[in-house]
């Protein structure tokens, strides 16, 4: 029997100062709060959160996350959880210390709160939690089959974070529509629960095809307004967009072949340097490659993503000399069995998969020379 299914998170709330309320905003999950918060905002939001917290009648204690989601910092947190009797774990900070903070909660059954510093990844709203090594390699992805219960986004505090973040977010959030048309075509089921998932609701599908729209009208002018760390009416729906929108789009849709090359790039040591939306960037239009979507498709990407100053070609990625053994290696890498890769709805070999990627670099370049451009590098650094 074919089932649907949708997931997301219980609450979302966004806008300037919104984390002066996080108390009121909280109040209603418990009257014990521990909070994770990223050692960057240790001295400047933890007495405000604490304030907020203590208004509202909700006692907190703090741990300053120490940079890594790892085995050993989750179970750091978990004790602090389960000596403090904590009702709710709230995470302050950029992916990984928001990771953290969902694990922890995942495993002591308190309630899970996420407040981003930054709009540059998806992760934020999912039920999602990846760990790393104690020195930052990749290890699993755990699913909580819980999505956050708040996910708390203060505009005011992510545009001042530097713009790449939001580029980056927006080259992550990008993948989202075409990744769930893939999926969509390919019959295959997304991430909601903790086991095989269901099929796409038609509320997911949508919710993927808002978050492209929103990206084409809303994400230049957003990027102009945030480089000059300005928060205008698009950036709060570029905000949006990267968080909610991407969020539950590629939770209730699935990804494919976005995320799927930018795993397999990452078995070549240069684009570790860059950030996930980034490489996911890329990975996008090596997926419109894959697929042979139309030109006018393809196109609208690309110029999307050089406005934006998000990779398009290897040489953006550090990759200009990449060797064909190497190459042949990403492909091989893409077509693990457990690459995301297969929700593609095309024949797939690793072979085909480099070509793909090759081609969709090449065709980059050619854009970016009739651009007039004519620029190799990636603007945001
Ligand atoms: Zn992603």
């Amino acid at each position: 029997m074919i089932r649907r299914g949708y997931g997301g998170p219980q609450r979302y709330v966004q806008g300037p100062g919104v984390i002066h309320e996080i108390g009121e905003t909280l109040k209603s999950l418990g009257a014990r709060a521990l909070v994770v918060v990223d050692g960057f905002f240790w001295e400047t939001l933890r007495p405000q959160i604490t304030a907020s917290l203590q208004a509202a009648g909700i006692t907190s204690e703090f741990v300053r996350f120490g940079g890594e989601s790892s085995e050993a910092e989750i179970g750091r947190c978990v004790e602090a959880a389960r000596a403090f009797e904590a009702a709710m774990v709230v995470g302050v900070g950029g992916g990984k210390s928001l990771d953290t903070a969902k694990i922890t909660a995942f495993r002591t059954g308190a309630r899970i709160v996420t407040v981003p510093t930054i709009a540059s990844t998806d992760s934020p709203t999912s039920a999602i939690g990846v760990i790393y090594s104690p020195d930052g390699v990749y290890d699993r992805v755990i699913r909580g089959g819980r999505n956050p219960d708040v996910v708390l986004v203060d505009s005011a505090l992510i545009v001042q974070a530097p713009v790449r973040f939001l580029a980056s977010g927006m080259g992550d959030a990008l993948s989202t529509f075409f990744e769930a048309r893939s999926n969509l075509e390919s019959h295959s089921n997304n991430y909601v629960g903790e086991g095989k998932g269901y099929r796409p609701t038609i509320a997911g599908y949508e919710i993927a095809r808002a978050c492209h729209a929103t990206l084409m009208r809303d994400g230049r002018s957003a990027f102009a307004a945030a480089s000059a760390g300005r928060l205008t009416a698009a950036v709060e729906t570029i905000i949006e967009a990267n968080t909610l929108l991407s969020g539950l789009g590629f939770e209730n849709c699935g990804v494919s072949a976005a995320h799927g090359i930018h795993d397999a790039l990452t078995v070549l040591e240069p684009t570790h340097h860059f950030f996930h939306g980034e490489k996911v960037a890329f990975g996008v239009i090596g997926l419109l490659v894959l697929e042979n979507r139309p030109p006018e498709e393809l196109n609208e990407a690309l110029d999307f993503c050089i406005d934006l100053g998000l990779p398009t070609t290897l040489a953006d990625l550090g990759l200009g000399a990449v060797s064909a053994a190497d190459m042949a290696r990403v492909g091989e890498a893409a077509m693990l069995p457990a690459s995301v890769i297969h929700a593609t709805p095309v024949p797939l070999t690793a072979g085909g998969v480099a070509d793909a990627i090759w081609t969709a670099s090449a065709l980059a370049t050619e854009r970016k020379r009739r651009r007039g451009t004519g620029d190799a590098s990636v603007g945001a650094h």
